[in-house]
């Protein structure tokens, strides 16, 4: 079941789920900075989309300084077999490496990824939680930096209008819902 929260001029939806399956115009990668691909939702996603979105990973890499995409960026390539249209990647911070730099690092990823869906007029994104995996940022730290992220840009401006989080297990999904509350408060609405 989903939660959903009245935020700004928009709405946030958190879900447990699979972000390869989502209908969201944009999804995000929790991709590495050489953009080439990696494990967990990274290679899930490249998987799902086909052996043309690595080609399109190159492509944006070439355009690129030094061919890396910084931590806290983000760039846009299309979505190839997904349902969405398009697959923005982020690069999240690794967190034993950042140090006093990760939240605000975090943010900027979401920040990035919320900025190019207004560039390119695209309405709707699914995050996944980004950094909580391999890149170790503890997730009840993590989650209100992105749900605040997101809470910035829909106060701001009215694209995009759905942020979707599709979270991949149940502790990433209360320690989301948890922080929620928290941030959104009595502004939750009815799970459908
Ligand atoms: P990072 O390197 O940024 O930490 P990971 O891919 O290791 O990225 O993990 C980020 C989060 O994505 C974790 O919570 C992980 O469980 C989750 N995840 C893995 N596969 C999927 C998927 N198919 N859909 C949504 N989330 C996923």
């Amino acid at each position: 079941m989903e939660q959903r929260f009245d935020v700004g001029r928009g709405v946030v939806v958190l879900e447990r789920g699979d972000i390869t399956r989502q209908d969201t115009e944009a999804i995000a990668n929790a991709a590495n900075s050489t953009l080439l691909g990696g494990g967990g939702v990274d290679g899930a996603i490249h998987r799902a989309a086909g052996p043309k979105l690595l080609q399109a990973c190159r492509d944006a890499k070439r355009t690129l300084p030094s061919g890396l995409l910084p931590t806290g960026q983000a760039v846009l390539t299309p979505g190839f077999r997904l349902r969405a249209a398009h697959v923005i990647h982020c690069v999240g911070p690794v967190y034993a490496r950042e140090g006093q730099d990760a939240p605000r690092l975090l943010a900027s990823c979401y920040a990035n990824a919320l900025r190019l869906c207004r560039e390119h007029d695209i309405r709707s994104i699914a995050f996944p939680s980004i950094s909580t995996g391999v890149y170790g940022y503890p997730v009840q730290e993590a989650a209100p930096i992105a749900l605040a992220a997101v809470r910035d840009a829909l106060e701001a401006n009215d694209t995009p209008h759905l942020v979707k989080f599709s979270l991949f297990d149940d502790t990433t999904l209360e320690a989301y819902g948890a922080a929620a509350r928290d941030l959104f408060g009595g502004r939750a609405g009815r799970g459908s």
